[in-house]
């Protein structure tokens, strides 16, 4: 166990360090928000308001998911920022921030429509966009599908990320949240094997679990549990 003092130590060494690779980040991202403006002004096309719209939107997203990247990792990381969070718009704003790499993939929410719950924001849609976006990429189907599914629990929401997909083998399930732990080569697919174990930090910030079940060759079940 660390001193108070040294604590207090190593969370400012942490902010600082935070500050400085979000900065890192930030910087390319700002060129490109400038270069889009420069672009939108140049076409001056009204018809490409609405995707110019949805890139800006994009791009401010990525610019707080490096944050929740960066502090999400940090082990029992305080959750300072929880407002009520609709899941259902959540999912709804996922899709259009994976609308490039969708494809002929269908993500849809079974049964009913999914609950506000109280949470992070940013860390939450980070959760589902990584379970979501790992749904549709490991996976050969010509028509990739995702279901979201809900369960009610007397205490917490069960949700289930449920795929067609290339699926997991089942020595590989145990570990598969563990950081850097990219388990199966699949060619043509990259990934830097970190969504995972971001998840399951995610998830355990918020007191809830992760955890996966799946069949090699038939696709895979991501289920996660929030409080209510
Ligand atoms: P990355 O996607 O960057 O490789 P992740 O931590 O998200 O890292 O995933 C770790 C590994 O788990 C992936 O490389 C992949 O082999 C496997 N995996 C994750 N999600 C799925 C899924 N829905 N279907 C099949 N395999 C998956």
């Amino acid at each position: 166990m660390f001193s108070e003092k040294r604590q207090d130590v190593l969370e400012g060494e942490w902010k600082n360090k935070i500050k400085k690779v979000a900065h890192d980040f930030r910087s390319p991202l700002n060129s490109v928000t400038s270069l889009i403006e420069i672009i939108e002004r140049k076409i001056d096309d009204p018809d490409l308001e609405e995707e110019f719209e949805k890139i800006r939107e994009i791009i401010q997203r990525m610019k707080s998911l490096i944050i929740t990247h960066l502090s999400a990792n940090q082990k029992n990381h305080p959750l300072t920022d929880k407002t009520h969070v609709d899941c259902q718009s959540l999912v709804k704003n996922i899709k259009t921030d994976l609308s490039g790499v969708m494809g002929k993939a269908t993500v849809t929410i079974k049964n009913k429509n999914l609950p506000v719950v109280y949470a992070n924001e940013t860390q939450l849609h980070q959760l589902f966009l990584n379970l979501i976006d790992n749904a549709i990429k490991f996976n050969k189907k010509k028509k990739p599908k995702v279901v979201i599914k809900l369960k009610e629990l007397k205490h917490k929401w069960q949700f289930a990320i449920e795929d067609n997909g290339v699926g997991i083998k089942k020595k590989y399930l145990t570990d598969i949240f563990e950081f850097k732990k990219r388990v199966e080569k699949i060619s043509n697919i990259e990934g830097s094997g970190i969504g995972l174990s971001i998840c399951k930090s995610i998830a355990e910030n918020h007191g809830g679990k992760i955890w996966v079940k799946s069949r090699y060759g038939a696709g895979s079940v991501f289920y996660f549990t929030l409080p209510k």
